[in-house]
């Protein structure tokens, strides 16, 4: 058989390509090396409860079009995020905003968490962040970095806050209003049956392997199949064999455990635990994603670790020795006149899901 498009990885970014190409009239077959579509997307039904498998997903955008583009395969619910960090058995709200700062110091005006900040900012004579620790602390003060960030981030990416780009810290707001929501985006929302039936509905019609990994398929001969060009969204070091050395990714490890007639454990869907002590950094209760009522209740744990042969990677570590390297790979890759890199592995880039679709959708656009 001959196929316009070998798509390699049936996650977000795999699925948006091979919906739309199919649209465009391409014959594509996706392959995947697990034993089921969705990439770390995959939710899987456990007590009628939709568990993240990979870890917390939650849809957010500001880009109308996308949220309409994935509004086409699921209905969204009205969850928004507002997750708890819990330090030494304290709560406290996130992201930073007027609770936080109201339970750290016992204040109520926002002229008051302000002056406190600047205090704090004052004396560490920080001038241009340079890295994740100094934008941390120029952003918020000494408190809420040693209490809400230092241990977290540490245990998150598994080094030094000194060690890591300041852009990680800017992914989270900073308000100060009394509002909880963790994204300001203008859209957010989990979908109605979980992730896995968007991705199934992406494929509705494409054919797809699964347990296939993409150079044990090619070099075995793919079945006798040819394809016109390939689209990779595996790590890219991986594609090139390591040639250049090793990128580095963070993968974390999930205990999920079942708890029989729990109606409700944590009464939150996140719960971060941000001191270095304790080995996870959040604990997640799925069904408050979906505001289950259930008789029983499904939690994760999220440990982090770095990244070794035959771990699933999840995060790039875009630090400086990371990125050149993958700016040498990314000119390999332009080198490979047929096949095109996408997603956060084959771009090595901490994308969000809606950021996936744009670009997916801008890759089809590019190649029609
Ligand atoms: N972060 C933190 N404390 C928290 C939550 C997040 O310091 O309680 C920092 C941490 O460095 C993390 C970054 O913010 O890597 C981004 O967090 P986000 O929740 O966006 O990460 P994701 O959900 O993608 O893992």
């Amino acid at each position: 058989m001959k196929y316009d498009y070998l798509i390699v990885g049936a996650g977000l970014f795999g699925a948006v390509f091979a919906h739309e190409m199919t649209k465009e009239g391409k014959k594509c077959l996706v392959i995947d090396k697990r034993e089921h579509i969705a990439g770390n997307v995959y939710t899987k039904k456990w007590e009628d409860i939709d568990v993240h498998w990979y870890g917390a997903h939650i849809f957010h955008t500001s880009n109308e079009e996308i949220w309409n583009y994935i509004g086409q395969f699921a209905k969204f619910n009205n969850f928004i995020n507002s997750p708890i960090a819990v330090y030494k058995d304290e709560l406290y709200n996130l992201p930073f905003n007027m609770n936080t700062f109201s339970k750290l110091w016992n204040i109520k005006t926002p002229k008051e968490a302000q002056a406190k900040i600047r205090e704090q900012i004052e004396s560490l004579n920080i001038g241009e962040p340079s890295n994740l620790e100094q934008q941390a602390l120029s952003l918020v003060g000494t408190d809420v970095y040693e209490k809400l960030i230092k241990g977290y981030t540490e245990k998150q990416w598994g080094r030094d806050c000194t060690e890591l780009p300041a852009f990680i810290i800017k992914r989270l707001p900073l308000r100060f209003t009394y509002d909880n929501n963790y994204f300001n985006d203008r859209y957010q929302g989990i979908p109605e049956g979980g992730y896995t039936a968007i991705v199934e509905k992406m494929l509705e019609g494409i054919e797809v392997r699964l347990n296939t990994e993409f150079k044990e398929y090619m070099n075995s001969g793919a079945d006798g199949n040819t394809f016109d060009k390939i689209l990779y969204t595996g790590m890219i070091d991986e594609y090139f064999d390591f040639s250049l050395g090793e990128l580095e990714y963070r993968t974390v490890y999930f205990e999920h455990e079942l708890m029989e007639n729990v109606e409700n454990y944590q009464g939150n869907a996140v719960v971060n635990y941000t001191e270095r002590e304790i080995p996870y950094t959040r604990i997640i209760e799925h069904k408050h994603f979906a505001f289950g009522k259930q008789p029983s209740t499904v939690v994760s744990k999220e440990y982090p670790k770095s990244w070794e042969k035959g771990d699933e990677p999840y995060y790039p570590v875009n630090n400086e020795r990371n990125n050149a390297l993958y700016e040498q790979y990314a000119k390999l890759a332009d080198g490979e006149k047929n096949v095109l890199f996408g997603g956060r592995l084959g771009q090595y880039k901490y994308y969000d899901m809606d950021k996936v679709i744009e670009a997916a959708l801008q890759m089809v656009a590019d190649n029609r």
